[in-house]
Formats: C-alpha cells, structure tokens, sequence
C-alpha cells in the first residue's frame, strides 16, 4: 500500500498545484479584465495628496502630487480659483500652481476633484507667506511715466493681447524636463522687487528676472512649447510669449530682434531673439517672466523646481508632508 500511498500523494500534490496555478491565472486575468474595464477614475488604492512646498513663499511655485489613482484619471485642481492641470509623473499625478507675487498673505484652498459626476473632492490649505524681495530705483525718460494719449491708446491694445495670450490654457503638457537658463548671465534685477520709477513707487512689483547681458546675446527657449505672441509692445519693446502647454506661459522681452513666429512650435534651446534695449529700459538686459495659469511666478526659482522633479531627489524629500 505504501508503494501507491506515496505517489498518489505526489499526484494530488501536482494536481493541486496545477489547479491552483490554473485557477490563480483565472483570477489574474479576471483582475486584467476589471482593470481593463472599469471607469478610470477609480482609485487604485488610498489616495494621498502632497502639496510642496507648503508652508510657500509668495511669487513662488508650487506642486500637487497625487498617488492611488491611475495615471489617465480625469482630475481637476484649483489653487485660490485658478485652475491646476495635472500630468503623469513616475506612476502618480503632478500639477504645478503659483502664489502670485501680490497674493493676500494667510492660508489658501487648495482643491482637488476626481471621479464621474460631483466625483470626489478634496480641500487642502496652503498657506502663502510674506517675502522681501527689495526696492529697485529706475530712471526713464518721464514721458514712458506719464503718457501721451496716443501712447495710453497703444499700450491698452498691447495689454488685451497678453492678457490674451497670459489666459492660454493648453490641456497638454508641451514642456519636459528641467527648465534651461534663457542666457547665461547675472540677475542684476530680481523678480517680485518694488520698482520707484523716478522716484514715485509702482504698485506692481517687477513681474520677472532681469539678465544683465550684452545686446545681441542670442535668448534660448527655456523649454519646449508654442510661440504665441510676438510683437513690439510700448513697455516690454520686442517680446515673445511662449506657451508650455497647462496655463505655463513664459515671455521674453526688450529684444533687439525677434527670430521667433506666433505659431511655431519651438524646442528646449531654440533661439527666440537676441537680448535688446527696445521698450522701457535704463539698459540692455533680458526680462524673463514665468505665469502658471495667471499666477506671477520667479523663474529661477521655478527652473529649481524642474530640476527637483527630475531628479531622484523627489521622490526622497523628508518633508513630503501628507495632507
Ligand atoms: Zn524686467
């Protein structure tokens, strides 16, 4: 009996196993198809969402990281009103935001909805605060100060253009990568300060960073993306608006000459001019200006931030709180 015993044992053992091995394929492949199949809004698993950096400074940027739901889920955000799109990034969700330089001081809402329907909806707080970027003192001649009315006229029609171009709000994600430098130069003027224009204070703090480069000094796409503007406008002399797709709109100005077409889908690099004097200026430099979907953001420190989600670091950070 011990002779049949033993291998009969094997045999059930391998039956077994075989059945198992079948059945766990069924289930794997039931699992395939209801993955396949089902809505994809649906949560893979407990959702999370990070914001970083939070506490923010104003005028910086800002990213919403969300893990658990699948990478094509239709998901919307908003950060004090203005709209958050979001793109795949290393298996979970990513939307940038701005704190607008002049934004109120204090907590902010910061929502997040997915699902059909009402779907799901989370409400954060950000809480955006106080930073001196300093006084700057220029002298321009007084009639770019108080214009003549040809020149208010000139500079209304120019403003409804890149408010125009400032509310392109592309679905895609054009840009990858890190952000790049327009020019290899020295910031001798920085974003978010107080501008005294002959000696009477503006109410708008300086929307960009200053390059202080030789005329002529060629000015690189800092990004892939879309020419959207061009034009010579009273204030900002030859500019050129590029759009990197989800409300990320950066603009270059006081060219000398423009070598860039409205339309032209440009790379990371692509010449777009070459650095000028034209417009307002006291001298040759280059103005570089970052908006998130309208939010006045600092360029430097936003090509920081590209490099951060690049890189390995992400993904590492101790402080990638959980809200
Ligand atoms: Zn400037």
């Amino acid at each position: 009996m011990g002779r049949f015993f033993v291998p009969r044992v094997k045999k059930n053992f391998f039956s077994l196993l075989l059945l198992s091995a079948i059945f766990s394929t069924i289930i794997v492949a039931q699992l395939g198809r209801a993955a396949d199949f089902s809505p994809s809004p649906e949560p893979v698993a407990e959702v999370e969402i990070t914001v970083l950096p939070n506490p923010m400074d104003r005028g910086a940027p800002g990213r919403v990281v969300i893990s658990g739901l699948r990478p094509e889920a239709p998901v919307k955000g908003s950060f004090d009103g203005k709209a958050i799109f979001f793109f795949p990034h290393r298996g979970e969700l990513m939307g940038l935001f701005g704190a607008d330089v002049m934004i109120k001081i204090g907590d902010h809402p910061l929502k997040v909805t997915w699902g059909p329907g009402p779907g799901e909806q989370r409400s954060l707080s950000v809480t955006v605060k106080d930073k001196s970027y300093g006084v700057r003192d220029i002298k321009v001649p007084q009639s770019q100060v108080d214009l003549s009315p040809d020149d208010l006229e000139r500079t209304k029609i120019e403003r409804e253009a890149t408010i125009k171009a400032l509310g392109t709000q592309s679905p895609d994600k054009l840009w990858s990568g890190a952000f790049i430098e327009p020019v290899n130069g020295r910031i001798n003027s920085s974003f978010g300060r107080q501008t005294r224009l002959n000696g009477i204070m503006n109410p708008r703090p300086h929307a960009g960073a200053d390059y202080l480069v030789p005329e002529g000094t060629p000015v690189k796409a800092p990004a892939d993306g879309k020419v959207i503007l061009t034009g010579n406008h009273f204030f900002a002399g030859n500019s050129v608006y590029i759009d990197h797709g989800q409300g990320l709109i950066s603009m270059f100005f006081h060219l000398s000459r423009i070598d860039a077409l409205e339309g032209q889908d440009i790379k990371k690099g692509d010449i777009l001019g070459l650095v000028g004097k034209t417009g307002r200026v006291t001298g040759a430099h280059l103005h570089y200006g970052l908006y998130i979907n309208g939010a006045r953001i600092d360029p430097p420190v936003f090509r920081q931030m590209t490099d951060t989600i690049n890189s390995d670091e992400f993904t590492n950070l101790p402080s990638k709180s959980k809200l």
